[in-house]
């Protein structure tokens, strides 16, 4: 059972709604050289068609920070500006018109003190912006890890926390906060210790979660937990890989298993077994590949067996159910064609382009239409 949302403030990151009763967003961050004005773009272009709502990018240097506003000028979706140490590239962001700054306040205080995090809050304010408090497992102020001798949950939520009554001390409420560890269950416990302590958006991710097979299985875990019991407004999935689209594609599966948010079909597929009676593999490979444009919400199952298929994948809105030499698309547990083993992935376009859903009850706030409950 998936909990209800917990209630969070909204906020706008550009025209793109955090929090409240808004989708739970899918961000990125970009891995090209911020200066680089054409690579930055053309990867925040490739990562917008796969669905990426914000884009973080690095502000390394005052070179970094000189070209926001051109990379802002050429994208559709909100920029974010991700800040480490150096307080005045904040600035210098917020100057370039930037959607949001990201601020690590730990390694931010460590160079510049509470001066420094001062003057980006009321530059923020002043521009009307919203700021992420990132709090780091690695990157907590020196006095709190004297006091908690270790980078624990209650470190991270501390620091976080403390920086929240700091910038409403300043009168500035447009904020949204992580508290990310690498550690899974320290991630878990850090949100779940956050979300009870403050109604801010709360922006989830495991950090330097590791490859696409491990970072994506750490991350499902760990941000799929939190969502399961209503935690959590914005995610990115942070990965070591050389596509970034594939840091969205996962956001989107683990939103899609938990039955959050729709972005394309769900596929699924049998593991196959001695009954298999076709090249499940091949077959699931191409399905996969063919619904990668498709756009429609649907559950799609691949199956390897007229005995098990059909039934198995009754809850589906339309299986490919292999056989030998010929197979049958089923809709909603329903015969409705056989083709040869070729035509079978034409014979799926074709069910998908003719696709006309039932009626969808009314979503509750933060959740989209949901046409990919089991309907048994
Ligand atoms: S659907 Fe058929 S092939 Fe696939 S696992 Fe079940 S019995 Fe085996």
């Amino acid at each position: 059972m998936i909990a209800k949302r917990r209630p969070t403030r909204k906020i706008f990151v550009g025209k793109v709604a955090v929090g409240g009763d808004a989708p739970i967003r899918v961000q990125s961050m970009c891995d090209t050289d911020t200066r680089d004005v054409d690579a930055t773009v053309a990867q925040i272009h490739r990562l917008e068609e796969a669905g990426c709502e914000l884009i973080r990018v690095a502000v390394p240097d005052r070179k970094a920070a000189s070209v926001l506003h051109k990379i802002k000028s050429r994208i559709a979706i909100p920029l974010i500006a991700d800040i480490h140490f150096d307080y005045q590239l904040a600035l210098e962001a917020i100057e370039q018109g930037v959607d949001k700054v990201r601020i690590n306040p730990g390694n931010i205080f460590v160079k510049a003190g509470q001066k420094g995090i001062e003057a980006v809050v009321l530059a923020a304010k002043q521009a009307g912006i919203p700021l992420r408090i990132g709090v780091n497992c690695g990157s907590i102020e020196p006095r709190l890890l004297d006091k908690y001798g270790y980078p624990t949950p209650e470190a991270a939520v501390e620091s976080a926390l403390d920086h929240i009554r700091f910038c409403e001390e300043l009168g500035f409420h447009d904020i949204i906060v992580s508290v990310k560890f690498s550690e899974v269950p320290n991630m878990i416990r850090a949100y779940e210790l956050l979300s009870e302590q403050t109604d801010y958006p709360l922006h989830l991710g495991v950090t330097e979660a590791g490859t696409p097979w491990s970072g994506a299985i750490k991350s499902a875990i760990g941000i799929g937990a939190l969502l399961a019991k209503g935690i959590g407004d914005t995610l990115r999935v942070s990965l070591t890989t050389p596509d970034k689209t594939d840091e969205v594609k996962v956001a989107y599966e683990i939103l899609k298993a938990l039955e959050i948010r729709a972005h394309g079909p769900m596929l699924t597929a049998c593991p196959g077994c001695g009954r298999t009676e076709v090249d499940l593999l091949r077959l699931t490979a191409e399905v996969e590949a063919a619904l990668k444009t498709v756009k429609t919400p649907l559950r799609v199952a691949v199956m390897g067996c007229v005995v098990n298929g059909p039934g198995e994948a009754a809850g589906a809105d339309l299986a490919v159910v292999g056989g030998r030499g010929r197979g049958a698309i089923y809709r909603r547990g329903k015969l409705v064609r056989t083709a040869s083993e070729d035509q079978l992935i034409p014979a799926l376009l074709a069910e998908i382009e003719n696709w006309k859903p039932d009626p969808e009850p009314t979503p509750e706030p933060g959740r989209e239409v949901i046409p990919l409950r089991v309907r048994r």
